[in-house]
């Protein structure tokens, strides 16, 4: 479990999606397809299954483990629920017209179309300012 807390930043911010919720739980480790990934027992495993494995309980058999907060990179125990596979897909499909994979809403402000797929604006603008903050840095440093 320590091994597990080391890799988690507990001042995430809080999902729009579910504010109630409180801040997420962000995982800072290795990453694949968007999820978080953790090494127990010579096995990689999802970082917010063992999350829940740890705080919560086992997860039951044919179950998986579904973000409340859609922030994929969550680890938050109270912002994962163990839900059947169908429920899981259920809620992603409906998920993706809500919101985009870091849970802020499509809202009509939020959403950009580009090439004829949505964006979502405010991470757009958070990726714009960390090149310009990149840009910037390389042309103080040359
Ligand atoms: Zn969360
Ligand atoms: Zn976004």
């Amino acid at each position: 479990m320590e091994r597990f807390e080391e890799k988690v930043n507990r001042d995430g911010p809080t999902p729009e999606y579910r504010p109630e919720l409180g801040a997420c739980w962000l995982w800072t480790a290795a990453t694949a397809d968007g999820y978080g990934r953790f090494g127990r027992d010579g096995k990689s495993n999802q970082a917010h299954v063992v999350s829940h494995e740890l705080y919560v309980g086992p997860v039951p058999d044919g179950y998986e483990v579904d973000h409340l907060c859609r922030v994929t990179l969550c680890v938050r125990p109270t912002h994962l629920e163990a839900v059947t596979g169908a429920e899981n897909l259920r809620r992603q499909a409906e998920a993706q017209w809500t919101n985009c994979k870091y849970g802020h809403l499509f809202t009509p402000e939020n959403t950009l179309r580009q090439h004829g797929r949505r964006r979502c604006r405010t991470c757009k603008n958070a990726a714009q300012l960390k090149y310009d903050r990149a840009r910037r840095s390389k042309e103080i440093a040359e």
